[in-house]
């Protein structure tokens, strides 16, 4: 229970690995908002497992992609939070074209989602997150390591990963600590382990399995925790040794 008393505000935590990062962050004794973008039964079932389990839950529609809902999706959860300790910007989506066939609408919607969702949310939080507060951003391995058709949204994961740091150096004077993680491949609706690209990669992995959301969401509870407190500005990889 190290995060007993902490206020978190997990975006795009109705499925995949954002659910089971504010699962654990509430099994760690924090309250948890959770926003979404359209699935509204999976973050009520998020809310119920999470309340179930004896711990304070909340869910809020908000788009990523769009600056007034992103805005209002903070505002809401800070509310129903009263205040806000760790940030973990976890929504995004993922979108795989060769540069021949990317478009400009494809483009502009993984930035939208994937990079200013992230600075618009942490600018509409800052003034109410804690001083000692966490900012965690969930990138991607992409961000380091290119495969065919993944340059865009791997653009977007570098750009998270650069915010980080940055961030990490203007809020250091209020000890808010600002880390990315790069997941590999993790098995979710986004990536399934056994859909065509599971069978295509899973090979390719040194530790020959894909990852489990829990092994996402353990990295996010060390780096909201006490045992962090000298970790700002770094990307910590975790893709079973796949783009070391
Ligand atoms: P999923 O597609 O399984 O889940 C995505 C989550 O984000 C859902 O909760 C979804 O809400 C939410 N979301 C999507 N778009 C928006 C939006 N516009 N506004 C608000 N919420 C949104 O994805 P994963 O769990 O696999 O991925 C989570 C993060 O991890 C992403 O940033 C992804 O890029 C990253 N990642 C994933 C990897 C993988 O292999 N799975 C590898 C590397 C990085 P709703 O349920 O309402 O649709």
């Amino acid at each position: 229970m190290s995060l007993q008393g902490k206020k978190a505000l997990v975006t795009g935590g109705s499925r995949g690995i954002g659910a089971a990062i504010a699962k654990r962050l509430a099994a760690e004794g924090a309250s948890v908002a959770i926003t979404y973008a359209g699935d509204t039964a999976a973050a009520a079932a998020v809310v119920t497992a999470i309340a179930g389990a004896g711990g304070t839950a909340f869910a809020f529609q908000a788009d990523a992609a769009d600056p007034a809902s992103q805005r209002a999706g903070v505002d809401r959860a800070v509310a129903a939070l009263g205040g806000i300790d760790i940030l973990v910007h976890n929504a995004g989506i993922a979108v795989f074209s060769s540069v021949t066939d990317d478009t400009d609408e494809t483009y502009d919607r993984l930035f939208d989602v994937n990079v200013r969702g992230v600075h618009v949310g942490a600018r509409a939080a800052l003034p109410h997150l804690a001083d000692g507060g966490r900012i965690i951003l969930i990138g991607s391995m992409a961000g380091d390591v290119a495969f065919p058709g993944t340059s865009a949204y791997g653009a977007t994961k570098a750009a998270v990963a650069a915010l980080a740091r940055g961030w990490a150096k203007d809020l250091a004077p209020r000890n808010i600590l600002v880390n990315t993680i790069q997941p590999g491949l993790i098995d979710t609706d986004m990536n399934p382990a056994d859909g065509e690209l599971g069978r295509q990669m899973t090979g390719m992995v040194p530790l020959g399995r894909y990852g489990r959301v829990e092994e996402i969401a353990g990295a996010v509870a060390f780096l909201a925790g006490p045992d962090a407190s000298y970790v700002t500005g770094a990307t910590l990889n975790i893709h079973g040794g796949f783009g070391a």
